[in-house]
């Protein structure tokens, strides 16, 4: 049985990468810090999708260094290690720079970046030593690739993201473990329900539309396939021609 984590998996492009791969068989553990009962709606589907036993969810906030940590150990000792891991929780705090607060740039990169490290940090190790041949996915963003306007803090943390999982694609390849970033578009979740002016926003999108979530775990999904193995250190963009 290969275990997978997904953060932020209660909703959005999370719920929907859990879903792709419970279709491929995986038994995924589902996670998020507030909506504990939508992640639980998460495992159990997941699990029907499978056919694999119910994981039970996690709930931690991932800036919360020490609770990832706990969550993340008592999990494996009771379960074993991951076969993966797929970065996705994140959140955004918009404002144009003169008027970006400290709390929202310390907030934005604590989650989006510091997750990376806080839930990664105590699975890699046991992935390597069970010689497991793994597979990592840390969700970027359009945003972290070109810059976005009104999101310094956001791009910051999705541009620190691609060069944390290039650095680990370059650690982890002699186990091969492929570390790689998806950077989606503008994606129809509730991340997205507060971009002002959508028209104008979908103008600047050669597709003419934003992308769904099941369009972004597709590519997560072949990630995770045998036939993936050696696509490593690379980030992947599902945007509709964004850029
Ligand atoms: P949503 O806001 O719809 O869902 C966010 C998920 O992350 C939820 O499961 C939420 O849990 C969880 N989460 C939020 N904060 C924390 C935290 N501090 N600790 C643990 N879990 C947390 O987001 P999307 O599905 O839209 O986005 C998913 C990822 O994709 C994010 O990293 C985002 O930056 C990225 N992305 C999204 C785009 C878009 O257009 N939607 C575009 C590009 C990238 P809970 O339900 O408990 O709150």
């Amino acid at each position: 049985m290969d275990r997978v984590l997904v953060t932020g998996s209660s909703r959005g492009i999370g719920k929907a990468i859990a879903l792709r791969l419970a279709a491929d068989g995986f038994a995924v553990v589902a996670h998020a810090v507030k909506n504990e009962d939508a992640a639980a709606e998460t495992a159990a589907e997941c699990a029907r999708i499978s056919g694999q036993p119910e994981q039970k969810p996690l709930i931690f906030d991932v800036s919360d260094r020490a609770a990832a940590v706990s969550a993340i150990e008592a999990d494996m000792a009771a379960n074993g290690p991951f076969f993966g891991v797929v970065a996705n929780a994140g959140v955004t705090a918009d404002a144009p720079f003169p008027i970006l607060e400290g709390d929202a740039w310390d907030r934005v990169i604590d989650t989006d970046l510091g997750g990376f490290y806080n839930v990664l940090k105590p699975v890699v190790m046991p992935m390597v030593s069970n010689r497991i041949r793994g597979r990592i996915v840390a969700i970027s963003s359009v945003s972290g690739v070109v810059g976005n306007r009104g999101q310094v803090n956001y791009s910051a943390a999705k541009a620190g993201l691609v060069g944390a999982a290039k650095a680990l694609a370059v650690e982890l390849a002699r186990h091969r473990i492929t570390v790689n970033a998806v950077a989606p578009g503008v994606i129809e979740t509730e991340m997205a329900d507060s971009i002002e002016f959508k028209d104008e926003v979908k103008k600047a999108i050669p597709m003419r539309r934003f992308g769904r979530p099941e369009e972004v775990a597709a590519v997560v999904a072949f990630l995770f396939r045998d036939e993936a193995a050696y696509v490593t250190r690379q980030v992947i963009s599902v945007n509709g021609g964004l850029c």
